[in-house]
């Protein structure tokens, strides 16, 4: 389903990606593991178009997104989280979900002003789906809550609820259970699990390892910006280069 191909990018002159290059299949749970340091949320922002590669291609449905801007990506199906949160404190958890659809309501600020019948059926039904959203996330009860007051572990859900509601064709997240605590993370792993089990292509950043042998079909590890193994979960426990990756921290 996607594509990347020798993606280099670096920051004053240090290299943060080198020479990147793996395939996520689609249907499949790709995590990307590594140090501090490697590269991994480098990489997500590449996917994503926060970050624009100095070289290489990113290929997702037919075309290359390396230059291209963050915007187009929800348009393609591509949607993701952030390491660090990015919500709209003010607005309540129904519309912050719902940012996670405008992109296909089609609205114009003339028919926003117009509110046809048509277009009001249409809002009341996209409502419905950031509820259902958040309700697979347990966050109904507090749906018309301002997200600023949220607790860190309801942030970090409603984030998923936000990329979820549009049932993107490519899932990104940027270590969606750090900060949890074990009863949150193991909650959070069940909803990765589900998304997994229904076809979801996703590709995950994550530093708990017993998550990502559990949940991963192909695991990319990085360090230092290179891609220094890629292969299923048991291959990669087992391989020499990885051990030393992590050992030598
Ligand atoms: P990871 O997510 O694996 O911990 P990052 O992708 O965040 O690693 O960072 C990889 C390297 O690139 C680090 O050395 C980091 O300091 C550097 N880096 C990341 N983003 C920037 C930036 N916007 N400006 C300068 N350096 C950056
Ligand atoms: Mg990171």
């Amino acid at each position: 389903m996607l594509h990347l191909e020798q993606v280099s990018k670096q920051f004053d002159g240090l290299p943060a990606l080198a020479q990147v290059s793996f395939a996520v299949p689609a249907g499949q749970l790709t995590a990307i593991i590594g140090p501090n340091g490697a590269g991994k949320s480098t990489l997500i922002n590449a996917i994503s178009g926060q970050l624009r590669p100095d070289s290489g291609a990113i290929r997702f449905a037919g075309r290359d997104l390396a230059g291209q801007p963050p915007q187009l990506r929800p348009r393609l199906g591509i949607q993701r989280t952030f390491q660090n949160l990015r919500l709209f404190p003010q607005l309540s958890l129904v519309d912050n979900v719902l940012t996670g659809l405008t992109c296909d309501a089609g609205r114009s600020l003339l028919m926003a002003l117009l509110r046809p019948p048509y277009l009001r059926h249409r809002e009341r039904q996209l409502r419905l789906r950031a509820l259902a959203a958040l309700d697979r996330f347990g966050l109904t009860d507090k749906a018309d809550w301002p997200a600023g007051v949220l607790a860190y572990g309801d942030k970090k859900r409603l984030e998923l609820a936000r990329a979820t509601v549009s049932n993107p064709r490519l899932l990104l997240l940027d270590e969606p259970v750090a900060g949890l605590n074990a009863v949150e993370s193991a909650a959070v792993a069940n909803q990765l699990r589900q998304l997994r089990r229904a076809g979801q292509t996703l590709v995950l950043v994550e530093h708990d390892m017993a998550l990502v042998m559990d949940l991963a079909d192909q695991v990319v590890v990085l360090d230092s910006g290179r891609c220094i193994a890629c292969g299923p979960p048991a291959a990669i426990r087992r391989n020499p280069l990885v051990l030393e990756a992590y050992l030598g921290n």
